[in-house]
Parts: C-alpha cells; sequence; structure tokens
C-alpha cells in the first residue's frame, strides 16, 4: 500500500451536489483524523473551496458541462450528464494519479458517481461508495425493480394513500419518487446506483444503525458486500466549510436576542423548489403564527423569481424584529443555537440527522426522492414531527407552526425526540456502535 509519508492515501471523488458535498468532505476529514491521506477529486462545476481544507490534496476533472446543462433544473437530468461526461476525465485523472500513487489503498466514490465501476476494475483499485441518504430510504430504493414490476411506480391519485406491502411504514406516496420529466431516467439513475453498489468493495453510510436496526437487516440481505453505518458524520469532525453558498452569520446573533426554544427555523436545503404561491403561503402561515422565525430563501428556489420580490408590499415591514429571511444559514449552529425550537423542512438526509442531533422537532414538507421516506418517518414511526401532506395553505403552516412549538403535542414529540439524540451522542463515542464501525471500516481499508 502506497503511503504518502507514513500515511495511506485514499481517493475520494466528490458528487457536486450541497446534501453530497457536505458528507463527503465530513468523511475525508474523518478518515484523515484516523491517519489517511486524502486526495480529493471533484468537477469543476460545483467546485469546493479549496482553501478551507488544506489538509487535502485537491485534484479537478473537467466535467464539460455547458452553461444551460450546469443550470438544469431537472437535476436527475443533470446527473447522468455528469455520469457521462466525466467517463474519460475520470479515467485519465485516475490513471495519473495511480502512477503517482500505485499502491493507493481505494477509491471512495459518492453513490451517484454511478459510472465509476468499470474504471476502477480495469485499474485494479478497490471501490467504496458513500451512500448518503439512511437505511430506511436506502431500503426503498433498493426495492425500486419490485415496485416498478408491481406498477406502484406509477399509480393513480386515488390510491396515493394505500400502504406499500413490501415496505410496510410507507405509504404509495412516499416512494422514493424523483422530480423529472421522464421517469425512465429515474430507473435509469436507480438501475445504475445499485449495479454500481453490489459490485463495489463496501458501503459507507451516513446512519446510525441503532436507529435503524431493522432496515440494516434488510439491506445486509439484499447487498452482500460489507456495510459501515458510521454517522452522524458530523458529530465527529469539527464544522469545516463546504458550503457552496454564503452563509449568512447574521442568523446567530438574531438568534441571541431571541428566546429559548422560540425560533421556528424554515428552510428546504439546497435542490427543492417552490412555486409563487407556495412560497406566498408559506410567509404568511410563518408571519400569523405569530411566532418567532427563520427563514432561509435561496436565490432562484422560488420558480420564476429572482428572490423574494414577490412578497407583498408592507410584509417585511411587518415581520420586523419577529422575522428573518436570509439566502443561506450556517444550518448546523441554526440548530444547535439555543434560541432554536422547531425545523420546517424538507426532510434531505442530512437536514433530518442534524435536526435530530440537536433534539429539534421537524414540520415535513418533503418534495422528491428519499425526502419522503424521511417525511414518513418523522411523522408516523419515530413520531418526531408534523406532516404538510395536503396542498400548502397558510393557515395549515401556522396551525402546524402553533401546534409545535406551543403545544403539548409539540412538547411530546420534543421529550420523543430526546431519548434519538442522545442515542445519535453515544455511537460515535468509544465502544459505540458507529465508533466500532468505524473502526472495523478502517481495519477493511487498510487490509487492501
Ligand atoms: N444547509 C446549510 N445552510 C442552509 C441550508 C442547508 O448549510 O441554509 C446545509 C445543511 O446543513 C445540510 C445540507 O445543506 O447539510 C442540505 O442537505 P440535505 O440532505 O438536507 O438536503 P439537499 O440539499 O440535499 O436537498
Amino acid at each position: 500500500m502506497e503511503t504518502r509519508g507514513t500515511k495511506p492515501v485514499i481517493f475520494l471523488f466528490t458528487f457536486p451536489l450541497q446534501g453530497h458535498l457536505n458528507p463527503n468532505f465530513q468523511l475525508a476529514n474523518i478518515l484523515f483524523n484516523r491517519g489517511f491521506s486524502i486526495t480529493v477529486i471533484h468537477t469543476e462545476f460545483n467546485s469546493p473551496n479549496s482553501s478551507n481544507f488544506p489538509h487535502f490534496t485537491f485534484v479537478s476533472i473537467p466535467d464539460g458541462l455547458s452553461d444551460s446543462e450546469a443550470s438544469n433544473p431537472d437535476v436527475i437530468e443533470l446527473l447522468h450528464d455528469l455520469n457521462s461526461k466525466c467517463v474519460a476525465p475520470f479515467d485519465d485523472c485516475l490513471k495519473k494519479l495511480l502512477s503517482e500513487e500505485p499502491t493507493a489503498a481505494c477509491v471512495i466514490v459518492d453513490a451517484l458517481w454511478y459510472f465509476t465501476d468499470d474504471l476502477t476494475e480495469k485499474f485494479g483499485i478497490p471501490r467504496m461508495v458513500l451512500r448518503t441518504v439512511n437505511l430506511s430510504a436506502f431500503v426503498a430504493f433498493s426495492k425500486f425493480h419490485v415496485l416498478r414490476e408491481k406498477g406502484y411506480l406509477s399509480l393513480q391519485e386515488s390510491q396515493a394513500d394505500s400502504p406499500v406491502p413490501e415496505l410496510p411504514y410507507l405509504r404509495m406516496k412516499d416512494l422514493p419518487w424523483f422530480q423529472t420529466e421522464d421517469p425512465r431516467s429515474g430507473d435509469k439513475l436507480k438501475r445504475g446506483v445499485i449495479k454500481s453498489l453490489k459490485s463495489s468493495s463496501g458501503i459507507i453510510f451516513n446512519a446510525i444503525e441503532d436507529l435503524e436496526a431493522e432496515q440494516l437487516d434488510q439491506t445486509l440481505k439484499e447487498f452482500p458486500v460489507p456495510l459501515f453505518c458510521i454517522g452522524p458524520f458530523h458529530r465527529r469532525v469539527t464544522a469545516s466549510s463546504s458550503s457552496l453558498l454564503t452563509q449568512d452569520m447574521t442568523c446567530l446573533s438574531w438568534l441571541d436576542k431571541q428566546e429559548p426554544k422560540s425560533v421556528i427555523y424554515a428552510s428546504l436545503g439546497s435542490i427543492a423548489s417552490m412555486d409563487e404561491s407556495e412560497f406566498l403561503e408559506i410567509a404568511w402561515g410563518l408571519r400569523n403564527s405569530n411566532q418567532p422565525f427563520l427563514w432561509v430563501v435561496r436565490p432562484g428556489s422560488i420558480r420564476g423569481t429572482e428572490w423574494i420580490e414577490i412578497l407583498p408590499k408592507g410584509f417585511i415591514e411587518s415581520i420586523e424584529g419577529k422575522g428573518k429571511i436570509v439566502k443561506w444559514a450556517p444550518q448546523i449552529e441554526v440548530l444547535s443555537h439555543r434560541a432554536t425550537g422547531g425545523f420546517l423542512t424538507h426532510c434531505g438526509w442530512n437536514s433530518t440527522i442534524e435536526s435530530i442531533c440537536e433534539a429539534v422537532p421537524m414540520i415535513c414538507k418533503p418534495s422528491f426522492g428519499d425526502q419522503r421516506v424521511n417525511a414518513r418517518y418523522i411523522s408516523d414511526v419515530w413520531r418526531i414531527g408534523l406532516h404538510l401532506e395536503n396542498k400548502i395553505e397558510r393557515l395549515e403552516i401556522e396551525n402546524c407552526v402553533r401546534a409545535l412549538m406551543t403545544s403539548s403535542h409539540g412538547e411530546e414529540m420534543r421529550k420523543r425526540i430526546m431519548p434519538m439524540k442522545e442515542t445519535a451522542e453515544q455511537c460515535v463515542k468509544l465502544g459505540g456502535s458507529s465508533d466500532r464501525n468505524l473502526g472495523n471500516l478502517i481495519a477493511y481499508i487498510l487490509s487492501f
């Protein structure tokens, strides 16, 4: 095995979406702290800021995306474009890296790089895969061929609330659909990812096996490769920013002025978008709840607008002191702030696990993919949140915010999320499940 100095080398191929870059870099830091030398391979598109990670070596590959491809609102098409355009550049990159580090320990790729299996096999280097979803969503994804065969994925509106026999906790409408014009495109992605996972040397999850023991058993049956649940990643490393947008740090001084557990934090992550009417309903719902709120509205996330210019005249003045709207927040710090008492979220897995780790109960507004599965677990299985399942209306938002923040129902959720937070804390401590799994992962990588 090649060592840089005395350290074994890992090549990490990051995927250029925010919800992937964060756990990709967290994993890189975890492995660096455990004695590995890390070479980060990244695309020019959504290139990370290397100056935030002076301890890694960075290698950029040309992805060849045109401007229109790079701003494609159909994220699944973007993923396919990246996968097809990066084959030759990744091939060249790996060839060069392996000529410099001929016995590097392994390559770790984000699971969305589904094209990489043939190349790593060609070069004879072990390939580990980082899957950034949790196990419950993973199980739902992995059964997609069965769900497709049974016709569940093209079902009628009238069956939306029917249970899914193969996935006990889910309803048909919770299945991990993708926001794409062409359903075959979503199938192609799932097929590619599953094939690449099954042929990998092992899968790493930002998940906690104590919270998802049943789903771990199912995953082990379907995927006959070593699995390592070593989450929550962000609890193992101090924050270093892999943020593509500038985080507005004034959020924290604003939170300092609020009462403990009084603020509802609202953010729909880095990809989900909404139409103008949904945005306005959320705006009025938050305002009318009379609860302090901190709201992230990502530029471009309201279809057809730049930012929040469609808010009616006088709205901003009317929330003075009570509500704050920003373009991007330091989310982990916001969730851990003593003033934050609830989270209106799209239920991406990073946001969900970050919220669980701070014992902040949620209001779920999922859009696509794993978000729907996570929302069902949050509301019905773990019972640590409310679920916006109908058309988004201001009164429902207002009622949900009040229920979460001020009612006994919300208090019960707060009590139920507490032991989950404790589990998340314990599992990374010496002898905890994630700690043991990390030890096993390191021994496994060193055995290649
Ligand atoms: N995030 C952030 N600031 C924000 C909103 C989100 O730093 O204002 C981070 C958040 O902490 C999380 C990631 O962006 O780590 C979003 O990932 P997630 O899986 O929740 O959703 P996605 O963006 O992939 O849909």
